[in-house]
């Protein structure tokens, strides 16, 4: 059969394969636009990484989305590293074409999207807090860099993990205060306009609350990366306390939504993806 009359393949690469909401999400928006094509899981172990990546075109894969524990790993394999995928250190897109295999990162935008337009909150002279400092804290804290606040103070349970962030904020983005705090009491949320989780801490429903419900208040932006469950214990705190607060979802969706742009150049239907997520973090 002639390849352009079969359906482009997109789909998530990662290790272990976990259920996510980006086929249903990514579907919708190609059934929605008539677009040929479909998305689907791709769990490879680190030892058929190399191979598949090789593989794409011959399978008319056109361009994936990469999760644990790749982000890192898929960089030395690709063809092009876009300059915001660079000052990340992680890819979460690929995208494959005659080009050769190219890699964006679409977390950081997708973040800072979801934050200015949906919930209108402009990082621009605001202190900030974060904690963690893994892939996911790395695209949101130059993101946020990129806004210029006034301070970001960053806290991880690893310190190296912290410091090395610390200094890589620094080095590029020298007009904006970067902070390294030893624990969450020192990242001074009680004069922070936004408190960002990007730590797994939430996940599983035995888990501890992250922050001391002391240090939440009424002027506090409190935004969970986690979208399932929905209501981490921090935002149902955060709530009850009067804070303002977000899950992940909107992330995830904008994220998405930039990928879908740069794999087929049309212009994302927001609303159709928004629609499929919300039911599809129904039935997880
Ligand atoms: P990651 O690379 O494992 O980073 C998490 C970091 O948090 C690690 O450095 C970890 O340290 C640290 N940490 C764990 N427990 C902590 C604690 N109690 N206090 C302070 N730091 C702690 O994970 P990731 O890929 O960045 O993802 C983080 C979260 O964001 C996950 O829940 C993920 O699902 C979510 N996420 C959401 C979206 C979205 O679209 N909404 C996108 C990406 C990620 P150790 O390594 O020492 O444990």
């Amino acid at each position: 059969m002639d390849k352009n009359s079969c359906p482009k393949i997109y789909g998530v690469l990662g290790y272990p394969a976990r259920h996510s909401l980006s086929p249903a999400m990514h579907n919708a928006a190609f059934g929605a636009l008539k677009i040929n094509a479909e998305y689907r899981i791709f769990e490879k172990t680190p030892g058929e990484l190399g191979n598949f990546l090789c593989s794409l075109s011959k399978e008319n894969i056109c361009g994936l989305n990469v999760t644990v524990p790749y982000k890192e790993k898929v960089i030395p394999l690709l063809n092009k590293v876009s300059a915001e995928a660079k000052l990340i250190g992680a890819v979460n897109t690929i995208r494959s074409s005659d080009k050769g295999l190219e890699g964006f990162n679409t977390d950081g935008e997708g973040f800072l999207r979801h934050l200015t337009e949906d919930l209108r909150f402009n990082p621009q002279d605001k202190v900030i807090a974060v904690i963690g400092a893994g892939g996911a804290a790395r695209a949101v804290s130059v993101f946020l860099s990129k806004a210029e606040p006034k301070t970001i103070t960053i806290h991880d349970i690893d310190r190296t993990k912290a410091e090395t962030l610390v200094s890589h904020l620094r080095a590029n983005f020298k007009d904006i205060e970067i902070k390294m705090a030893d624990s969450i009491a020192g990242l001074n949320i009680l004069d922070s306009d936004l408190l960002v989780n990007a730590t797994p801490i939430g996940m599983k429903e035995d888990a501890p609350l992250l922050v001391d419900e002391k240090f939440i208040h009424r002027g506090l932006l409190v935004y969970d990366l986690i979208y399932n469950p929905a209501e981490t214990k921090l935002l149902k705190t955060a709530k009850q306390k009067g804070a303002m607060v977000s899950n992940g979802l909107g992330m995830l969706l904008y994220q998405g939504a930039r990928s879908f742009e740069l794999w087929t150049g049309e212009k994302a239907p927001i609303a159709i993806m928004r629609q499929a997520l919300n039911e599809g973090v129904k039935k997880l």
